[in-house]
């Protein structure tokens, strides 16, 4: 099809991210005329996609790419144990499942991959790494895209869908006009840059939220889709949220913005006391849940404590630590920049110490039991002293990457009406649909698997209205 607007074609999908390009590949590798509708300019296209790295996947053998091997059954296990079983299993399962035959698809759509990465996440058995990133993998998928044929406008939001019960007849566009379409695939991703609607669950809080990605996923599609009948999946209130320097802009800071000091250091809020577990668990399993610990403090603010033995174990982070000769003198500065009451953290770091005080080394990228005594809360491994000058601390804020809160999809990607049958020819993938797998807590590279195996889904169904 050429760029000319066209009034109809086989599968219209709606978003510019990783889930809309599966969708609309697979859907044209089976034949079908394909629109990809991407609310953003040219040069900002691909939402939250553009900013990721990596995806999870099973397999049965290491290969040049990952470490290791990482059956289904472990990969469902690491699953249900984040979300405590709270997930809808079969589609779970079928997202495992699938996430096997994932890099092949990948790599005969021109995605190339990066040698397995060492380092604080540990991912280098269980994720695939895209070689030049969200960027990359996305221009390769549109540079395809484009080969094969499928039309593609930006700038272009969809505002509307037309509905005949539980048929869809086309898309309403921003300026108006009306695409006609056999199926469709709705592929916005979540309303996580609406922080109003954020604020309907968490209060004023919300717009201390930074949100680490697109500004374009308003939720409008979402919004629309429950207007129109479909089940909500998802609870409202849950989102992936990590610990981001708190001098990050308020949109699209990506990835760089994040800290991983957390299982190194302390970290105290605005009154000077530590609030959680910071050596829980390992990083890659705990690090999704800092952006909601911090989004529960006075101010949305908190501070990552650490010393000279704790700087160099994490990815160093794009801003420069606040950094001082003691800790006296450090909690004066965080006094005066952000009003941390500076007495009551030079008290916790003291309990801390005290309590630490017994543990002489620790081994990063193992639960290695270095654990405080008597310390509420405890810290339950990598508790080393924060005693070796000079000291840092980084101020952190919750950088929501995405929202849970989704519409129910079946098997095939069909969203559910209320009623429990699926729109004729409606479909979903990607963050709109997360919530049907991730009801809370996250495992890393799961975003990227779950858009790929379900946008794939979706465009192959939605091919079969053509
Ligand atoms: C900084 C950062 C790093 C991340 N790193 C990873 C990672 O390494 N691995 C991983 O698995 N996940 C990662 N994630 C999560 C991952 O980005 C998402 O899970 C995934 O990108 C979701 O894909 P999607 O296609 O559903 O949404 P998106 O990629 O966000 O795409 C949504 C698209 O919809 C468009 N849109 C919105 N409204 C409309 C409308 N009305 N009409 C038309 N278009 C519209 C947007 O412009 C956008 O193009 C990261 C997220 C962030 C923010």
């Amino acid at each position: 099809m050429t760029a000319q607007a066209s009034s109809h074609v086989d599968v219209v999908v709606a978003g510019g991210g990783n889930a809309a390009l599966c969708a609309a590949l697979a859907a044209r590798a089976r034949g079908a005329t394909v629109a990809v509708l991407e609310r953003a300019p040219q040069h900002m296209r691909g939402g939250n996609s553009r900013h990721t790295r990596n995806l999870r996947c099973a397999h049965d053998a290491p290969h040049a790419y990952v470490t290791g091997v990482y059956t289904e059954e472990e990969f469902l296990d690491d699953l249900l144990g984040v979300t405590g079983h709270a997930t809808n299993h079969d589609l779970a399962r079928l997202l495992v499942r699938e996430s096997a035959t994932v890099p092949d698809w990948m790599a005969a759509q021109g995605v190339r991959w990066q040698p397995p990465l060492a380092g604080t996440l540990a991912l280098h058995r269980t994720n695939l790494f895209f070689l030049g990133g969200g960027k990359a993998l996305l221009n390769t998928y549109y540079a395809r895209a484009e080969r094969l044929g499928v039309w593609i406008r930006y700038e272009t939001a969809v505002t509307d869908l037309l509905l005949d019960g539980r048929r869809l007849e086309g898309v309403r566009l921003a300026d108006g006009t009306v695409l006609r379409a056999r199926a469709a695939v709705i592929a916005t991703g979540g309303f996580e840059a609406d922080l109003g609607w954020l604020a309907e669950y968490w209060g004023p809080a919300a717009h201390n939220f930074l949100v680490r990605g697109t500004p374009y996923n308003d939720g409008a599609m979402l919004r629309l889709l429950l207007r129109c009948g479909a089940r909500c999946a998802g609870d409202p209130r849950e989102f992936h949220g990590v610990a981001i320097d708190a001098r990050a802009p308020k949109y699209d800071g990506g990835i760089v913005t994040r800290v991983d000091a957390i299982p190194f250091g302390i970290v105290v809020n605005r009154l000077g006391h530590r609030f959680y577990d910071e050596g829980e668990q390992l990083w890659p399993k705990r690090y999704a849940i800092w952006g909601k610990l911090i989004a529960q403090q006075p101010d949305q603010i908190a501070f990552v404590v650490l010393d000279a033995r704790a700087i160099r174990r994490f990815i160093p982070p794009l801003f420069p630590p606040i950094t001082a000769p003691s800790l006296v003198e450090l909690a004066g500065q965080l006094e005066a920049q952000f009003g941390v009451d500076r007495q009551a953290l030079v008290r916790t770091i003291e309990e801390f110490n005290r309590a630490a005080a017994h543990n002489t080394r620790i081994v990063p990228d193992v639960l290695d039991g270095a654990c405080t005594r008597n310390l509420d809360p405890p810290k339950s491994n990598w508790a080393l002293p924060v005693a070796t000058p000079p000291f840092f601390a980084f101020p952190l804020r919750p950088g929501v990457t995405f929202t849970y809160m989704g519409v129910a999809v079946d098997a095939a990607a069909r969203v559910l009406r209320q009623d429990g049958v699926p729109f004729h020819n409606l479909y979903a993938a990607g963050e709109i649909m997360a919530g049907n797998i991730l009801t809370r807590g996250y495992l890393a590279g799961i975003g990227m698997t779950i858009g790929t195996v379900f946008g794939r889904i979706a465009g192959t169904h939605a091919a079969a209205h053509a």
